[in-house]
This record gives structure tokens, sequence and C-alpha cells, in this order.
């Protein structure tokens, strides 16, 4: 009997925060389907189902399809009626926080950012971090793949109108040197110089080639993935027409006084979070009036607890509270868990203070996402000592 050979197809997943990243994101990956084009592949892109309309943050993923032997009704019929992609050679992250875990627009759970990864794939990541710290976070696979890094910060050039920063043709030389099958450097980088009518921006490309490292990630490496992997309801079981659950207004004080919506929990569209001094805090109400998102628990000795997992990361409590050094925005990659910090300073206040302080570091990052001008550093001379006599 004769077989029939499998198609050759490249899949690749470009993930990007929603709104922040939005046209960023529609560069790459409409970009990489016309340098595939130049090559003679056939290949097309799609942003995925579910999700638009986008939030600010919130993880979204666009994806493109590759092959050199299959004609375009044969590409359409093998994958364009996909409203996800399920397997990936290639997933490109735009946002190293997002290592962490993402949970779309759905709400279905929280998904491993390596979840579509196959064997001998690459994820490639635009991040200042070492290849180890951003693995500690991941998933454990029972597969080799690749880890490539981009050296650069999560780029907000597509925040209200499209700032370049060049991360988009950056993005496109690293694609180029993790999966030349797609489309050689020289490919892209004669795409970009003719599209953008730029020298500058093709030697970006072909500098990103030469900048982005690459190595392997052993099956096992990684983290047992602490939450329960989501399943997403197939098209027939889906409810007919679209509503929102109500949940039943209640409130109590205390951490998790009060009653909130499950579907809602935006803990992943953070990329930094609010560390707060209990023992430094007046108890103004100003952060948690402030919140957007009702983060902010209030308690029964006057102090609010934060819930991290309807927390954003958007800094307006940070910037409301008029205590220094009380709320300050924390890089997320430095925690673990969504757990009570009311809870942990309530158990051993002054732990909680060294605790807090150790998470804040020395630095305090201003990022400039509007401008585009990059982000700025600040040092911290001396970090304040716990204050006793807060708690009562
Ligand atoms: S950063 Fe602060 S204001 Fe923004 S959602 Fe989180 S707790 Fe609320
Ligand atoms: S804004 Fe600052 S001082 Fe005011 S209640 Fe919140 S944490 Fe306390």
């Amino acid at each position: 009997m004769m077989q029939t050979q499998k198609p050759h197809l490249i899949r690749l997943e470009v993930n990007y925060r929603g709104i922040f990243q939005k046209t960023l994101a529609y560069h790459i990956s409409g970009d990489v389907v016309y340098a595939a084009h130049k090559e003679g592949k056939t290949a097309f892109s799609n942003g995925r189902y579910s999700d638009d309309p986008q939030r600010n943050g919130i993880p979204c993923a666009n994806f493109a399809y590759f092959s050199k032997d299959l004609t375009e009704e044969d590409l359409e019929a093998e994958a364009s009626a996909s409203m996800d992609i399920t397997e990936a050679e290639v997933v490109v992250v735009l946002d190293d926080t997002m290592v962490k875990g993402l949970e779309p627009w759905g709400g279905y759970g929280i998904r491993p950012i390596n979840e579509k990864v196959v064997k001998d794939g690459v994820v490639l990541i635009v991040s200042n971090r070492k290849p180890a710290d951003l693995i500690a976070q991941m998933e454990k696979k029972k597969f080799p793949y690749r880890i490539a890094i981009l050296p650069g910060e999560a780029s907000f050039a597509g925040l209200w109108y499209f700032k370049d920063d060049m991360t988009d043709v950056r993005v496109l030389g690293a694609i180029a040197k993790v999966a030349p099958e797609i489309a050689s450097i020289d490919t892209v980088a004669n795409y970009v110089a003719s599209k953008y009518k730029s020298k500058e921006k093709a030697a970006a490309a072909r500098k990103a080639y030469e900048e982005v490292k690459v190595s392997t990630v052993n099956a096992g490496e990684g983290i047992d993935w602490p939450y329960p992997k989501p399943i997403l309801p197939g098209w027939k079981d889906f409810d007919e027409g679209v509503y929102v659950k109500g949940v039943k207004r209640g409130f109590q004080m205390g951490p998790r006084g009060q009653n909130r919506n499950p579907d809602f929990k935006r803990g992943t569209s953070k990329t930094q979070r609010p560390v707060v001094r209990f023992d430094l805090c007046t108890k103004c109400t100003l952060c948690w009036y402030d919140c957007p998102d009702e983060v902010f628990d209030p308690t029964t000795d006057g102090l609010y607890d934060v819930n991290y997992e309807y927390c954003t990361g958007c800094g307006r409590c940070a910037e409301v509270c008029p205590v220094e050094d009380c709320i300050v925005m924390v890089d997320e990659l430095k925690f673990e868990n969504q757990d009570s910090p009311y809870v942990l300073y309530k158990k051993d206040p002054e732990n909680y203070v060294k605790w807090a302080e150790d998470k804040k570091g020395k630095e305090r990052l201003m990022p400039s996402p509007v401008t585009g001008k990059g982000s700025t550093v600040s040092k911290v001379e001396t970090p304040k000592p716990f204050k006793k006599g807060v708690v009562k």
C-alpha cells in the first residue's frame, strides 16, 4: 500500500500583551508571512479567534502556517479553519513575564507558555534575563526543545500609535536564526529593506540574528505546572448566546472578603505587582478607592490586603499612595504565588518587611511606554526599616 507522506508544515505562534503589543504582533506575524512568500513558500497568518475584543495586558496570540509543498488551498484546508493553534515549531513571546502562564480572554485557566512547543521546537523570548531564570517558571516537558533569547525589554511600541523601536524587525531577524526554514536572514533583511525603505531596519534585523542566543532545554527541566490544565469546550458544547455569569454580591472584612467573578481573574496580565509595606501604611484608603479592578480587601485593622489573582499590575495604587515606599511595583517574575501579603504580614510582621524589601530591591524601574524612549532605573539608597506599632 502506498504511504502518504506528511506535508511540510511549520507552525508559529506569537504571544503578546493585548492592546499594548497588538500592532507589534501584527507586524511580526504579517511580515514573516511575506518574507516566506519571497522564498516561494505558501504561508498565511491569523489572529486567535477568542482574543478580540482585547483588553490591556491580557495575553493574546497570532499564529502563522508555512509550507514549501502545499498549495494555498491545501494549506488553508490544513489549518485555516482553526480558531487556535494546537502545536507549534516556533513560539514567540514578546513579554517575558508571560512565562509565568497565560490566562487568555476566554478565562478557562492558566496555560504554560511552552504548552504548544513540539519536540526540538523553539521558544523565542524577548528578554534581558538568563534562560535559567525563565525556564524556572516554565512547565517541564517530556522532550527536549530549545529556548532562544533575543536581548530586549518588553516593547510597548504599539501603544496607541506605532512608535517604532525596531522590535518587530529584530524579532524577524531572530526568527530567521531559530527557524531558517521559514525564511533566511538574507530574505528577511531584503524584505525589510524594501518594505520600509530603510537600511537601518534591515541592519537591525541582521544584528538581532547575530545577538539571539539559543540553548537546549532538556526533558524534565522546568516545574510541575501548579494549575489545573484548561480544557476548552468544543464548539458543540458552547452555550447558546453570549452572557457573563453573575456572582452574588457579598462582602466581608479581611483577605478575600469580597465576592469576585472568577471569570475575570487577571493575574497573568500583570508584568509587575504592588508590594505593600503595611507597617508604613497610614490607612488613608486611597489605594482601595482608586484601584480600577477593586483588588484591595479592607481588613478589620484598617489595612488593605491585595488579591493578586485580580490585579492587572496597572500601578495606579503605587501612584496614589501618599507614603514614600509604602506601595512599590515589583517585577512579576520575582513571585511564586498569588498568596495574600496581609496574611503573611500578620503572621510575622518583621519578617514580612524583610521579604518585601528583598522583593523591592534597591532599584526602581520607570517604564516609559508612551514616549518609546525606554525604561529608566533609579537607585534607592536606604530602604525604610520595619516600623513597630502599626499592627494591632
Ligand atoms: S496595580 Fe494596584 S491599582 Fe492596579 S490593579 Fe493592581 S492593585 Fe489595583
Ligand atoms: S494608599 Fe498607601 S497609605 Fe493609603 S491605605 Fe493604601 S497603602 Fe495605606
